[in-house]
């Protein structure tokens, strides 16, 4: 069974458009299932189930069969979300009859809903002459076939079939949901970056050069036929001649019409050469797949290899090189912090990444540069949209995917309206955040890229709170030296001096990875990461911290802060070998000054002895991203689990109230460092807890200042008392929300002033 699910689901999957997805499913649905009739029921978001696609029905009957919810047999199947199984249909009170379709032949019915994300795309109905009831491994083989093609399904719906290459329209224009991951709304076109070398990544794109286009795919053949003799000539001593004739056979099949001729027609098609290759590998994949003889699909993970090494090639000569003209939209399954620190700022427009969530660092890069994202767009149809227009709404976590015209002018006066605001924020940029009973709540940046310092600068921030100093050692190809490590830091330091500057020691592991230094675990948030790593290696730890230590001479703003903390005596080892650096530096000759130190809580233990850390630090910086993921068992970047993490979760908040009162008791500063501290939500519950500090994206100063500015931190204390009386994270957020609708203040949460109406 799961041989045929899997095959099935193989070629829907490479299916172009909704109504070859849906014809298929039904083809392969009924021969798998030796039943009479397939059909496919979809909601039509005008109060329908409408009769999308039969195998077995009468034809004319699809796009005129439509049933409410709770209507007929199909209509209770969505209603009620589960299985109806029933051997005689029609004496059941809920059938309705449609003449149109024949369907009395077939009394048995069995339909089960087809779900995504909750909600019910539609109804997968089989049928039989015989009337007797279908039995549990049938039943139990649709509901699994429904629940592997709902997102596929769900896909399709949403590009329509407008957006095949070629097409310029589109026909239904919904939007992709996602998740806001970092606020604002831009409109540009598509760049879609894919991993290297992974054909199932590969999207189409269309040239106008064909003939360019084919030599560079005959190249990347005949690159790969090379490599295939020099590893045979490699293996003459070690291998048979039988066994060496494997190679002969790849050989063989690189010079195949199959391989070669058809990728080269669909070049001529217009498709450049990696779109094309995928093509041809994925026909002859299909082709051959369906027959169950094992030598047969050996062949196919040849093809499959093959294909892989000459889309390597098609990528090393260049053809996969990007460009990013103004305006790019940076697109793909995952986006990582190095891909988007590769684009040009100023060209860069947005970012849309398929996994990922509002906490992942791509999206935290995204708000230090100010440019709207979304994450975790499951249903983003990737391989199809490269050089579209997009619309990105980053507070709602839309993407219009070649938008209306009704769509673009709403959001360009939306935009307007931001503009606006801006203006308006602009003028209290030099003015303290000021609570108007007197309460002042610091405001500092969060940086990590020399490139985000000058937003920060202009943001008013005080300073910086925190400096990730993982991502100058992300984009580079070994660990930086020291001089190099004492240059970037100088440089900050020095930007902002004499603000005070808090530089976190490396925090690699979980989802930062080193392309220089890979960790393979299989839990890595759990796992090795940050101090853990850093301790474990104090020659990469010592040189890190003795660079910060230089780049502080003669400035004095600079203060040190330890991430991933669970047990004290972390603190006691990094303090201990801090001050070995220091007094090897003054052994050295150089005048330099011991810094104040920090220790993040963002590990649950931490919180329960913020009174001993605190004995050991000179202020508490709390990591609101990992203390949230690991307070709530949420992934922080899983996007299927997104609607789990919430900042606002009670318990969340009532963490963040003992570590505010235990630093209050040792008279330690406390800051917010992890995105709370940018989400306008949150901040007005932080300020009622009486934080000393925040530390957010520079982007978000401005709103976070204005807030702060229009409340009395009294008021900001009972809006806390009021919210902690709800049970859920977004009962909380609502009533925030209204809170903020009486002050005017809505507008800082949203795309514009209004909420937004455009729809499709
Ligand atoms: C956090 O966890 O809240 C934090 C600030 O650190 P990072 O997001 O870099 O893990
Ligand atoms: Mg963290």
């Amino acid at each position: 069974m799961l041989d045929i699910l899997r095959r099935i689901v193989e070629e829907v999957n490479s299916a172009q458009g909704l109504e070859q997805v849906l014809s298929l499913i039904v083809r392969r649905v009924k021969s798998n299932m030796g039943v009479d009739v397939c059909s496919i029921y979809l909601w039509d978001q005008k109060a329908h189930y409408l009769l999308m696609a039969t195998d077995g029905l009468h034809p004319q009957s699809v796009g005129s069969v439509r049933l409410q919810r709770g209507q007929g047999l199909v209509g209770l199947v969505a209603e009620r979300e589960e299985t109806v199984n029933l051997h005689n249909a029609t004496e059941n009170p809920c059938y309705v009859y449609f003449p149109e379709t024949g369907e009395e032949q077939y009394p048995s019915f069995l339909g089960v809903p087809v779900i995504h994300k909750r909600t019910v795309l539609g109804v997968l109905v089989v049928q039989r002459h015989q009337p007797i009831k279908f039995d549990t491994d049938q039943e139990a083989f649709l509901i699994t076939v429904a629940a592997q093609l709902a997102g596929i399904i769900a896909h399709a719906e949403a590009v329509g079939d407008s957006l095949m290459p070629g097409d310029q329209e589109p026909s239904r224009g919904k939007p992709i949901h996602g998740l806001g991951g970092a606020p604002g709304v831009a409109f540009g076109t598509a760049v879609v970056i894919y991993p290297p070398a992974d054909l199932d990544a590969v999207p189409d794109r269309k040239i106008s050069d064909i003939q360019a286009e084919q030599l560079v795919f005959i190249d990347a053949v005949s690159s790969v036929r090379d490599d295939l003799q020099k590893l045979t000539d490699q293996l003459r001593g070690v291998l048979s001649a039988e066994e060496r004739a494997l190679f002969d056979a790849y050989q063989l099949m690189l010079g195949s019409d199959a391989l070669v001729e058809n990728t080269l027609a669909c070049i001529r098609e217009g498709n450049w050469a990696s779109g094309a290759l995928r093509k041809t590998i994925d026909d002859y994949v299909h082709a051959f797949d369906a027959v169950a003889d094992a030598y047969i699909k050996e062949r196919v993970e040849d093809v499959r290899d093959l294909g892989r090494r000459i889309l390597s090639y098609l990528q090393k000569n260049g053809r996969a090189g990007y460009s990013f003209p103004p305006g790019s939209i940076l697109v793909g399954d995952i986006i990582t912090a190095t891909m988007l620190a590769e684009v040009p700022i100023k060209n860069l427009a947005g970012v849309i990444s398929r996994r990922g969530s509002s906490t992942s660092h791509v999206a935290i890069l995204a708000r230090a540069f100010n440019v709207p994202a979304v994450m975790g767009a499951t249903d983003m149809p990737i391989a199809q949209i490269d050089g579209k227009p997009l619309i990105i709404d980053g507070y709602q976590g839309l993407v219009y995917i070649a938008p209306r015209e009704q769509v673009t002018l709403e959001y360009q006066r939306l935009r307007r309206e931001e503009e606006e605001l801006s203006e308006e924020l602009a003028s209290i940029l030099r003015l303290p955040a000021q609570t108007t009973d007197g309460t002042i709540v610091h405001l500092y940046a969060n940086t990590g890229l020399i490139a985000d310092v000058s937003p920060a600068l202009n943001s008013g921030a005080e300073g910086v709170g925190l400096y990730r100093t993982e991502f100058p050692f992300m984009i580079r190809e070994r660990f930086p030296s020291e001089d190099e490590q004492t240059q970037i830091y100088r440089q900050v330091l020095e930007s902002f001096a004499p603000r005070p500057v808090t530089l976190r020691t490396l925090d690699v592991g979980g989802d930062k990875a080193l392309p220089y230094f890979p960790i393979e675990e299989e839990n890595p948030f759990l796992g090795w990461r940050g101090i853990r790593i850093t301790l474990d290696h104090p020659e990469i730890f010592l040189v890190q911290v003795r660079a910060m230590l230089r780049a502080n001479a003669g400035l004095g703003n600079m203060r040190i802060l330890f991430p991933m903390i669970t047990t004290v005596d972390e603190v006691d080892s990094a303090i201990r070998l801090l001050r070995r650096a220091h007094h090897e530096l003054l052994d050295n000759g150089e005048t330099i000054e011991m810094p104040q130190v920090g220790v993040m809580v963002e590990v649950p233990a931490a919180v329960y002895q913020v009174a001993s850390l605190a004995r050991r630090a000179d202020f508490i910086s709390v990591g609101t991203n990992d203390l949230s993921q690991y307070l709530l068992a949420v992934d922080r970047n899983n996007a299927r689990v997104a609607n789990l993490y919430d900042c606002l979760h009670p318990s969340v908040l009532r963490v963040l109230m003992e570590i505010v009162a235990q630093c209050k008791a040792a008279s330690k500063p406390v800051n917010i460092c992890g995105e709370m501290a940018s989400d306008p939500y949150a901040v007005l519950l932080l300020l009622g807890m009486g934080i000393d500090s925040l530390s957010a994206s520079a982007a978000s100063i401005p709103r976070i200042k204005y807030m702060i500015r229009n409340f009395s931190k009294a008021k900001a204390e009972e809006i806390l008392h009021l919210a902690l009386e709800y049970e859920h994270g977004q009962s909380i957020r609502h009533f925030i929300h209204s809170v903020l609708v009486e002050h005017a203040l809505d507008g800082l949460v949203h795309a514009g002033r209004a909420n937004i109406t455009a729809q499709s």
